[in-house]
Parts: structure tokens; sequence; C-alpha cells
């Protein structure tokens, strides 16, 4: 097999049949063997049965894991990467925003010029909003600053890569799986290309807000310790300051007589210095509650169900670590 597509889907039910025609089409006469490996992340809305329907037909070898539950995006990836035979593995999203045809691009480019194992896209245009827009770079200016792996803010989770670095991914045993992270961390020769990304096909995006913050938020804790750092720092700052606030008021008793400061002050500094200690706790907290998770060491996905092509050998297990 030379080329494993990953796709991971969550009530996709309108687009995964369209998905695989456009692959099919996409990859007519490109004169070697792919397979489509589609991971059903516990949607609810029958794509199950609509991937069933796919792997019966077998109109070009498809592969179906599904989990029992929602776990997300990341582990979709995960689930797909331990299930791919592929020589060359793209991951891409089931809603025809990626286009079938760049992969096709990206294998040339895999086959033509060995000095690259991993060819990924960015989105030269993106269409997200003013505000969405602004929190975006301000993820990726504080996650570089803090971080000692760089990521490339445009870069997407649109690529195809040789399996050794797939290997190299699914050795990474952490829970919390963050892929831009992930990507950025081992390495290897990255060819960038741009791609414009389409109107979904149907249904809407699975990203709210919230869930992007989170994973913001998670993809800072999970790649930089930089955080735990503030507390030391701001807890000298605070000491600085007390200290140089120590000699004012020594130096107001002596020259002017005044020995009783302000209330407010007091009311202030006990609610900043209040705030701040909470704020570092919280931050500790957000630590300690990753390396709780970890600790348990709980599969990063369920599979109910594993359905496996004929040339696609079964794995040794069927859930991930
Ligand atoms: N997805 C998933 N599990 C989730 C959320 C999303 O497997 O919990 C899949 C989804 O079906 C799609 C891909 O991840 O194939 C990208 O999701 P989406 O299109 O909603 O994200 P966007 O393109 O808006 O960033
Ligand atoms: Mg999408």
């Amino acid at each position: 097999m030379h080329l494993s597509l990953v796709v991971p889907c969550y009530n996709e039910v309108e687009n995964v049949a369209a998905f695989q025609e456009a692959v099919i089409s996409a990859f007519q006469g490109c004169g070697y063997g792919y397979e489509i490996v589609f991971v059903d992340d516990g949607s609810s809305d029958g794509t199950l049965q609509e991937l069933h329907r796919l792997y019966s037909a077998q109109a070009c070898p498809v592969s179906v894991v599904s989990f029992s539950r929602n776990f997300g995006k990341e582990s979709g990836l995960y689930a797909g990467l331990e299930h791919a035979r592929g020589d060359y593995i793209s991951l891409i999203d089931a809603d025809l925003q990626q286009r079938p045809e760049l992969v096709r691009q990206m294998v040339e480019i895999l086959d033509t010029q060995p000095e690259y194992d991993i060819v990924a896209a960015y989105q030269d245009k993106r269409g997200d909003g003013k505000v969405l827009t602004f929190f975006k770079e301000g993820f990726y200016r504080t996650i570089n600053r803090l971080s000692s792996v760089k990521l490339r803010p445009d870069a997407s989770d649109f690529r195809t890569f040789r399996r050794k670095v797939a290997d190299s991914i699914l050795s990474l045993p952490e829970y919390h799986r963050f892929s831009k992270g992930i990507f950025a961390w081992v390495g290897y020769n990255t060819c960038f290309i741009p791609y414009t990304a389409c109107e979904r096909a149907a249904g809407t995006t699975k990203w709210s807000f919230k869930k992007l913050f989170r994973y913001a938020i998670d993809g800072i804790i999970g790649f930089s310790t930089a955080p735990l750092r503030l507390a030391t720092y701001t807890g000298l700052l605070a000491a600085v300051a007390s200290l140089v606030y120590l000699v004012i008021v020594v130096l107001q008793k002596l020259i002017r007589g005044i020995d009783v400061p302000g209330y407010a002050t007091i009311i202030v500094l006990i609610l900043f210095l209040g705030g701040l200690q909470l704020f570092c706790l919280g931050l500790i907290g957000e630590y300690v509650g990753k390396i709780f998770e970890q600790s348990k060491q709980r599969p990063v996905y369920l599979a109910k169900e594993v359905l496996l092509h004929e040339d696609n050998a079964p794995p040794e297990s069927s859930a991930g670590q």
C-alpha cells in the first residue's frame, strides 16, 4: 500500500460518501495503491452506518475504526495512524474543505524529493473573523515565545508524511495530544505548500470558541513549563515592591510623622496579592491535573469496532495507550 488517508469523522453523515468519491476521482490513474482509514469519533448522526456501507462496498480499500464515544479529533488521528498501513500517510478532514487532489500533489513531492519527509499544507487565506484572528495570533505569539517548539501560525493538520514520521508520532505516549506541537516536536524536513480551504461540503464546524480556547490552553501547557516560572517572578517582584514600600513608610514616619498608612492601600494590596496567589495556584493546578490524567494511563481512545479491508493486516491491539 503506497498511501493511507486518515480521516477523522464526527457527525459527517452527509460528507463521507462524497469524500470517498472525491478521493477516487482525484487518484484515478495514479498508478499506486491507496486506502482510506475512516475513524468514526462517536458520531450520533448515522455516520457509522454510512461508513459500514462504504466498507461493504469497498469501492476503494476502506477501513473503519469506530470509537465507543466522542474522544476528539486528536484521538481520531492517533487511531487512524495506528491502523494505517501505507508507506505514506495523509491526514485530511472529511468535510472536503481540504481537497484530495492536493494529497496527490503531496505524494508527488515526497516521491520526487527525498530530502523531504513531510509535506504540510498551510492556509494562504484564512476566512476567520477579526476577533478569532486576534486570538489565534495571540496564541501563536505566546506559545512560540514560551515553548522551545516553534509553530508555524498558518500550518494545518492537513499533511502527508513518510511512515517513519508516523511511527515517531505514535511513539509519543502523551494522553493530551496537541498535533501542531507534536508535529513541530518530532521535527523532520517539512515542505510547506499553500492551499485555500474550501467551504464545508455539508454540516457545521465542530469547533466552538470555548473549545478552541481550551485547546489553546492545553497546547501551551502541553509544550511549555514557562507559566510555572511566572509565580516565581511575580513573587520576587512583589517582595521587592514591598521592601521599597517599607522604606517609604519609614521615611514618612521619620520626616513627616505620619504613621497610619491608608486603609485603601491595605485593602488593595490584600486583594491584589490574594488574587495573584489564587491565579498561580490555578496555574499549578492545570499542570497537576495533566499529571494526574497522564498518571492514570488511560488509553487515548476506545474502539468498539475495527473493520479492516483485506490488504490491511490486523494490528496487535485495537486500543491506544
Ligand atoms: N472531528 C472529529 N472529532 C471531533 C471534532 C471534529 O473527528 O470531536 C473531525 C471532523 O469530522 C472533521 C475534522 O475533524 O473531519 C475537522 O473538524 P471541523 O471541520 O469541524 O473543523 P474546522 O475545519 O472547522 O477547523
Ligand atoms: Mg472543517
